[in-house]
């Protein structure tokens, strides 16, 4: 394993030194080639030491892979009688497109509604960088984030909201450069009506 949970700490903002030597060779020999099949002089001052930094960027970008979400929320979970909803709203979401290995860049906001047990709420944000840090849809990032907290913490119900601008569609294709894609997904307590829609007037209004 060469990320441990702990080097994510800082909401997984905390840049990461600590690579895999085979794998980043590997990489670099790649993009290398990358670099060359898209006509540049790979051996040039300005692209020299590209490939290495392109190969170390890559892992930190899918570092995701080798942290298990579930075990973030474990590490901190406490037995509390609060039965309201927790709401973590505006976690910054850095994800790649799956498709086109592009980024995607915008918000999660995520509740529960404990019963019984209750997270760190810092953990909560860990779980989406987790999910985040991978080739991804954000269709299924929404779902991962909503199936990990509910199966670990299993609360009254899980909201998980996602506001998210893509590269491939703004730099490229259709050039939709304001267009953001949201996804949502629920359950238990917020598949009635009513919680989803506190759920949603909470996550709109501008506290500060
Ligand atoms: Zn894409």
């Amino acid at each position: 394993m060469e990320f441990s949970s702990n080097e994510t700490e800082n909401k997984g903002f905390t840049k990461i030194e600590k690579f895999n030597q085979e794998t980043t060779e590997e990489l670099m020999f790649h993009y290398k080639k990358v670099l060359e099949l898209l006509g540049e002089d790979a051996e040039r001052e300005g692209l020299e030491k590209t490939p290495l930094r392109v190969a170390k960027a890559m892992q930190f970008l899918t570092h995701g892979y080798h942290i298990k979400p579930e075990e973030i929320l474990k590490s901190a979970m406490f037995k509390e009688e609060y039965r309201q909803m927790v709401i973590v709203k505006d976690i910054e979401v850095y994800s790649m497109c799956e498709h086109h290995m592009l980024p995607f860049v915008g918000r999660a906001h995520v509740a529960y509604i404990p019963d019984g047990t209750i997270t760190g709420l810092s953990k909560i944000a860990r779980v989406v960088d987790a999910f985040a840090r991978r080739l991804q849809v954000q269709e299924r990032l929404t779902t991962q984030i909503k199936d990990c907290i509910q199966d670990t913490l299993k609360p009254l119900g899980v909201a998980v909201v996602i506001e998210a601008t893509h590269m491939c569609m703004s730099m490229r294709g259709v050039q939709k450069q304001n267009s953001t894609t949201t996804t949502s997904d629920f359950t238990g307590a917020f598949e009635k009506v009513a919680t989803r829609e506190e759920f949603i007037r909470l996550i709109s209004t501008k506290t500060i």
